[in-house]
């Protein structure tokens, strides 16, 4: 079960791991006994080691005692859960207390489970087993709702968030965010001539050539529509967009994906639409992308295998 759910997950490669977060080092020893043949272990010893672990590896789960000096299990679970990047992270109490006042607590702070102490090996395992499967369900939804099924890039849908996410950070910050819409240069006549799958593998060839000319985390590429693709580089002024675009363009030229029914060239090229501002409250993400699909248009018209854009801010 948990093997075939790993499987299916796109772009994963690692090892189920699991974090074991207890002050006493016996008990840490004693369950990772209990794991060290089936998954990864990570220990930790306190609390801020344990959200440090998490921010920095996230295991698939984390086995949590309650009671430990500074920050306890309640605390440590509350912080997981804040953060974004952790909030994913199943959370398993593992605790010598009985009463229900305390696991109401404990539900309360984020937790999905409680085990107790002194553990029992076949039960550990086997809840460790439950919840990491409804982990993996989960990351496996999250992909597939954020994920293009095709090229593996992001979809619409992530694309949206991300833009969304990206205006309002920028507008903060007083920052110039781009906007780059991509369109495959006369991509019908290459499904006309050399069928539609082969159509999609030059899809797939793109979305990797245009992944690879991005650097920073927090671009992103998105498939936008059919043969369209955007791209989003927030803090990234006109002339660096610029370059990128460009970096892209070049790219697919030199892929040399054959195109032997295109006007345009001997190898498929893409043209870009380019559009930067820094966001404010008259303006909208829409009105960004309205700017670059123009650009797109006029790029379209002026030959194709090109990029054309504009300055929001200075026009
Ligand atoms: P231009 O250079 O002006 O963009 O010409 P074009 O032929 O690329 O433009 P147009 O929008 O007329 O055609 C886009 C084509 O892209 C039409 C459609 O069949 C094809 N297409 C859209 N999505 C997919 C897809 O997922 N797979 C394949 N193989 N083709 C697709
Ligand atoms: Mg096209
Ligand atoms: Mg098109």
């Amino acid at each position: 079960m948990l093997e075939e759910l790993l499987r299916s997950l796109p772009n994963r490669t690692r090892p189920l791991t699991i974090l074991i977060v207890d002050d006493q080092p016996l008990n840490v020893r004693v369950q990772h006994t209990v794991f060290r043949d089936s998954f990864e272990v990570l220990m930790a010893t306190d609390g801020e080691q344990a959200i440090a672990i998490c921010q920095d590896q996230h295991p698939d789960l984390v086995l949590l005692d309650v009671m430990m000096p500074g920050l306890d299990g309640h605390d440590v679970c509350r912080r997981l859960k804040e953060s974004h990047a952790t909030r994913e992270i199943p959370v398993i109490f593992v605790t010598a207390q009985e009463d229900a006042e305390d696991e109401a607590l404990g539900f309360a702070s984020g937790a999905v489970d409680f085990i107790k102490k002194p553990i029992n090996p076949v039960t550990l395992m086997a809840r460790v087993k439950t919840h990491l499967a409804l982990k993996l369900q989960g990351d496996l939804l999250r992909s597939i709702a954020l994920v293009d099924g095709l090229t593996g890039v992001a979809n619409r849908r992530q694309f949206d968030a991300h833009l969304s996410r990206s205006w309002r950070r920028c507008q903060r910050e007083r920052q110039p965010l781009s906007l780059l819409l991509i369109d495959v240069d006369q991509f019908k006549r290459y499904n006309d001539h050399y069928g539609h799958l082969a159509g999609d593998e030059c899809l797939i060839k793109l979305a990797q050539v245009l992944s690879a000319s991005l650097r920073r985390p927090d671009d992103l590429i998105a498939r936008y529509g059919g043969e369209e693709f955007a791209c989003i580089l927030p803090n990234t002024p006109y002339q660096g967009a610029l370059d990128r675009a460009n970096t892209m363009l070049d790219a697919m030229r030199a892929a040399k994906l054959e195109h032997a029914a295109s006007t345009t060239g001997d190898v498929v090229s893409i043209s870009a639409g380019l559009a930067t501002l820094v966001p404010h409250q008259d303006s909208t993400p829409q009105a960004l992308l309205a700017a670059a699909d123009a650009r797109l248009y006029g790029a379209k018209q002026n030959g194709r295998d090109q990029v054309q854009g504009v300055d929001l801010r200075t026009s």
